[in-house]
């Protein structure tokens, strides 16, 4: 700690990450950070560079599954108000990287703003949402991306347009980059309107997904299929390893029981994916990510 000495105030050592997650699985963080200002995450940024110690940022967890050896290095999480701002701005709602998405999406719908309304009920951050490239079966997170403010791993504000950042491409990487702030431009509609397409949205979403503790969507869906009917093919609803299961209602998440552990998870993850291939001849990408 005492390479940190001058940020202690807002570092910690040896945080458990469980609670910083959906699936309230795994072990602890070396280092945790909750910066107050973008000064001072820049500076801590820098000396992680200079010491060699590697970092990473936590949205809301919703997309993590973290070992239960847990993470080396220095976990940021933007918490502070100048990271979970939100605005609007004539057609655009301007959004800290720490926002939480539902929040964004209600401030949107409530200032007749559209596009947003369908993640209604989607669990995550604004940076964690652009990060993973958020997309349901109608709606993709990215085309109403206008700018985004970016820090790099040496503590320097990038500016930049939709274009320059290839979402899940090559060009611009967003996995080396902070999400500080985004630019999403909406298009106007009556807020009346809009609400009752988000109350729809949000009823529809609650019954897909598994109650209580659960990953999210643990594989992508392959090119022209839906994993979740390759795992049901494969005769895997309700398979179990420990304290994980595979759901009943969308095999494509893992409920995680009392006494589950990131490792029975991680098992039965890969149990899936051999089966699937064997079964079905398809191999599954992850969606979720390990850390
Ligand atoms: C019940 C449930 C339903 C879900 N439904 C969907 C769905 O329909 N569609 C879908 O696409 N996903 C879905 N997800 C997955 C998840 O909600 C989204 O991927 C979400 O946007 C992740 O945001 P997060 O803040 O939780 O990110 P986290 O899980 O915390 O992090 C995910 C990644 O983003 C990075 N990241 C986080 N914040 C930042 C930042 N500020 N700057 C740079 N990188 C950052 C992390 O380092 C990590 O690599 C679902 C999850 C759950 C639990």
């Amino acid at each position: 700690m005492e390479r940190f000495s001058e940020f202690k105030k807002n570092i910690r050592q040896q945080v458990p990450l469980a609670m910083h997650t959906w699936f309230q699985l795994g072990g602890i963080a070396e280092l945790f950070a909750e910066p107050k200002i973008e000064e001072e995450l820049a500076a801590i940024l820098k000396r992680c560079r200079e010491l060699q110690v590697p970092t990473r940022t936590l949205g809301y967890g919703s997309n993590i599954i973290v070992s239960d050896a847990g993470v080396r290095g220095m976990v940021f999480r933007l918490t502070a108000s100048c990271f979970t701002d939100i605005r609007v701005e004539g057609n655009t709602v301007v959004a800290g990287g720490g926002a939480k998405l539902g929040r964004v999406v209600t401030t949107a719908v409530h200032a007749g703003l559209a596009g947003l309304e369908n993640l209604i009920g989607i669990p995550g951050t604004v940076g964690g949402a652009i990060a993973v490239n958020l997309c349901t079966s109608s709606e993709n997170l990215h085309r109403w991306v206008k700018t985004l403010r970016l820090m790099n791993p040496s503590g320097k504000v990038l500016e930049c347009t939709n274009q320059d950042v290839s979402f899940g491409g090559n060009d611009l990487d967003l996995q080396e980059m902070i999400l500080l702030e985004a630019v999403l431009e909406l298009n106007e509609e009556d807020p009346a309107e809009l609400s009752k397409r988000m109350q729809r949205n949000w009823i529809m979403r609650k019954t897909m997904f598994p109650t209580g503790q659960c990953s999210g969507y643990i594989f992508k869906n392959p090119r022209g299929g839906a994993a979740s009917e390759l795992i049901e093919r494969a005769g895997l609803k309700g398979t179990r390893i420990g304290g994980a299961v595979v759901n009943e209602r969308n095999p494509n998440f893992i409920v995680a029981e009392p006494e589950c552990t990131s490792t029975d998870v991680l098992r039965l993850i890969d149990l899936i994916r051999n089966q699937v291939l064997d079964r079905t001849d398809t191999e599954l990408e992850l969606y979720i990510q390990v850390w």
